[in-house]
């Protein structure tokens, strides 16, 4: 969902050119890799740890990102060695060069169990046609016809595709964890809801925030569902945690996110996001005053029309909210005769 109304500071006005960094401060640098969808760019940190670099998240694992990569080790990490990565979530634009930088480069992983977990079982898990199971679940979501039967004739994604194969091996990092990156000193804080344990760091006794997807200025970050656990309540969980990580939010911190620009006013952009989640919840239930699919929701969850390419993305996000309506004991659901559920908003 995008947001028209912004409360946040931007203190830098242009992004790094490809194969280039921005010094954000001393021993910290911003680069970007491009990416084949929106948002059209990962924010990579890199942290001076002396002789080495530990750099934040990798980007896919397509020629053009590794491209880009090799011109910014040979340019604004030339004078050493990547020597660790730490990955926020498992999600392919994040995880995909970790194990390349693993296997090519030496260096070490850190990142949360389940991220981990994830990360390697959905790249071993290759598949040649989708599972009964996914096509079970789209089918419950009220898919459209002619894009499930696009779907179901054509090859699956697989992780494998864009992600490099992780070999065996990571450093595991828990929530509430004091970690040093760089000169500095952080704390660890997991965020549901976006990707299982998101691992976001938090200054110690300085203002930086790590915050990764978990948080981002200019879109609400995807809360989809996936067949892997089709009950699943993103909606809520992802509202649980910015409450939380609220606690620990100020407006001076700046706010290194996985995507778009650094800024300040972490505090507000989280109430407003949380303002924003609730309202499309009031808005959605409303429209459930008549029975609906899922798939019947993108005007009133979105506000414009979903192209192709936003489909899944849209879809998905819109059994979490449903979900979380179900769970909280607002709607029922039943199954219509296709297979798709039906939500209506409890009462009158
Ligand atoms: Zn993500
Ligand atoms: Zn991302």
């Amino acid at each position: 969902m995008d947001r028209p109304v912004e409360v946040v500071d931007y203190p830098f006005t242009s992004p790094p050119a490809s194969g280039e960094a921005v010094e954000i401060q001393d021993g910290l640098l911003w680069m970007r890799v491009g990416l084949p969808m929106r948002p059209s760019h990962l924010n990579i940190y890199a942290f001076d740890e002396g002789d080495s670099w530990t750099i934040v998240d990798t980007g896919m694992n397509v020629k053009s990102v590794r491209a880009e990569w090799q011109a910014l080790l040979v340019g604004p990490l030339a004078a050493k060695p990547v020597g660790r990565v730490i990955l926020t979530h498992y999600h392919p634009d994040h995880v995909g060069l970790v194990g390349w930088f693993q296997k090519e480069h030496g260096a070490e992983l850190w990142c949360t169990q389940a991220t981990w977990l994830f990360a390697r079982m959905l790249t071993l898990d290759v598949q040649t046609e989708y599972t009964k199971e996914t096509i079970a679940f789209w089918k419950a979501a009220g898919m459209d016809e002619d894009i499930l039967a696009e779907r179901q004739s054509s090859k699956p994604f697989c992780f494998a595709d864009v992600v490099y194969p992780m070999p065996l091996g990571y450093r595991r990092i828990y929530d509430s964890e004091t970690v040093s990156i760089g000169d500095k000193q952080w704390t660890v804080r997991m965020g549901q809801g976006h990707a299982p344990d998101q691992a976001t760091f938090w200054g110690v006794d300085h203002d930086l925030v790590l915050a990764a997807d978990q948080v981002l200025p200019r879109i609400t970050p995807n809360l989809g569902v996936y067949a892997t656990e089709p009950e699943a309540d993103s909606v809520g969980a992802w509202i649980k945690s910015c409450k939380h990580l609220r606690e620990f939010a100020r407006a001076n911190q700046l706010a290194l996110p996985g995507h778009q620009m650094p800024f300040t006013g972490l505090d507000a952009r989280l109430d407003q996001l949380v303002v924003i989640q609730t309202d499309a919840l009031e808005e959605l239930l409303e429209y459930l005053a008549e029975p609906r699919r899922a798939s019947d929701c993108f005007d009133v969850l979105y506000g414009r029309r979903i192209g192709k390419s936003e489909y899944g993305l849209a879809l998905v996000e819109a059994v979490g909210h449903l979900n979380h309506l179900h769970q909280t004991g607002r709607v029922t659901r039943s199954k219509n005769e296709d297979g798709a559920w039906l939500w209506k908003a409890v009462g009158d």
